[in-house]
């Protein structure tokens, strides 16, 4: 896992690492949250905790953890042609028509909430200038002053953003589907406030955020899954082959967790833990926490609480 030192200060600038922490803390878009988190809602936090810290299972990262059942020429299991990062999630060709189908309801979403808010000024501008925190690099690869003056000359296209629009080379959804709130976002959704307020900005990003998370679990975490296990199945990758050439033992138990597993038995009941965090990541955090003097200060008391809960193994956040 990259420190999130590092990122800031170098490839991830242009990112708002406080409000992305933030936002990972935020459950779903229900008003009325559970106490405790559904074994869905585990799942899903969980993905969009590995997500952001470069740890879902992708091929690039089990051939890593498990060199002696994946090769290092396997590609991607959908699309068999490029490498599976976890940029390749999206980029996947295979992934073409839901990510297309995310993004519309994403950006949908996203309007909605800020209709709703009452809160902006010149919606449509706004939503105008937005236009490629909805789409991927690689699809705004052909949005060229080329492509833009082709289209202009032909008046069925002038007026419209999706063939005119010219890309500026940095504004996109990538950093969004991975987890990571845009600094431009923000600054573009201030502009259109008719009063400048931080909180209604987080309060809707952070939002949004989570049902990105939901949509990439749903449309594409899911679907690649179910990809990955059948072509598991074809190449003879069993579960038994996947135990029995692992090398590595699996770390011994921390003491909170053996805490919650007997409170787990004592009161019965599973949805009250915090369990679907794998071990391995949940070490990195902790070393992550305990070793970099620096940490607090990009972190607020919210973030600070949930790293702590995460690392301490408390059950009762929410
Ligand atoms: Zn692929």
């Amino acid at each position: 896992m990259k420190d999130l030192v590092s990122i800031q200060q170098n490839e991830k600038s242009h990112i708002d690492i406080d409000l992305s922490m933030i936002a990972l803390t935020k459950e779903d878009n229900n008003d009325s949250k559970p106490k405790f988190l559904s074994i869905k809602q585990d799942k899903q936090k969980a993905f969009r905790i590995k997500k952001l810290f470069n740890e879902l299972p992708v091929m690039e990262v089990l051939k890593i953890r498990k060199p002696q059942v994946y090769k290092s020429n396997f590609l991607c299991p959908r699309c068999n042609d490029k490498k599976e990062t976890i940029n390749h999630l999206y980029k996947c060709s295979k992934a073409d028509n839901d990510v297309l189908m995310l993004q519309r309801i994403a950006k949908d979403k996203l309007i909605k909430w800020i209709r709703k808010s009452e809160k902006f000024r010149n919606i449509d501008e706004l939503i105008e200038e937005l236009f490629p925190f909805f789409k991927t690099t690689k699809q705004l690869q052909r949005f060229t002053k080329a492509n833009s003056d082709y289209y202009s000359n032909f008046d069925n296209y002038k007026f419209r953003q999706e063939y005119t629009y010219i890309w500026n080379g940095t504004h996109s959804m990538d950093d969004i589907l991975k987890g990571w709130i845009p600094s431009n976002l923000i600054n573009i959704l201030r502009k259109y406030q008719i009063n400048d307020n931080k909180k209604i900005i987080r309060s809707i990003l952070t939002k949004w955020l989570g049902k990105v998370n939901i949509l990439f679990f749903n449309w594409i975490w899911k679907k690649r899954n179910d990809d990955t296990i059948a072509w598991e199945e074809k190449n003879g990758i069993t579960a038994l082959v996947k135990k029995t050439k692992t090398s590595s033992k699996k770390p011994s138990r921390s003491k909170s967790e053996e805490r919650n597993t007997r409170k787990r038995r004592i009161t019965g009941n599973k949805k009250a833990t915090f369990h679907v965090i794998d071990e391995e990541l949940y070490v990195r955090i902790r070393r992550l926490f305990g070793f970099n003097p620096n940490f607090h200060q990009f972190l607020d008391k919210g973030v600070t609480i949930f790293f702590r809960i995460l690392i301490c193994g408390e059950s009762n956040l929410y």
